[in-house]
């Protein structure tokens, strides 16, 4: 298992959507992420090339793992979050 794949285990198996969105919560009191009034974060499409722009803010970001364990463990189905755009797509290969 790849490291975040057992990251998002981890995840899903110890944190309820309430915990994971307090912990983010506390945490965006403290710093806002790069991602704060982009509307690339909350677009329903997005091009490859605006991917690539929010995956490079994201990696950089000190709340991933906060903003991961929310998206993972509320199910969120819209927005880019922690370097994923949801809802998921299918690869079409
Ligand atoms: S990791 Fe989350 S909080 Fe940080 S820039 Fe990406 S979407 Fe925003």
């Amino acid at each position: 298992m790849s490291r975040a794949s057992a990251r998002k285990a981890a995840a899903k198996a110890r944190v309820t959507p309430e915990a994971a969105w307090a912990a983010l919560h506390a945490a965006l009191e403290d710093y806002a992420p790069p991602c704060t009034d982009d509307p690339l974060f909350t677009a329903d499409h997005l091009a490859p090339e605006d991917v690539a722009f929010c995956a490079s803010l994201c990696s950089a970001c000190p709340l991933f793992d906060q903003c991961e364990a929310y998206a993972i463990t509320a199910k969120v189905s819209a927005g880019y979050w922690a370097g994923t755009a949801y809802p998921k797509r299918k690869k079409n290969w």
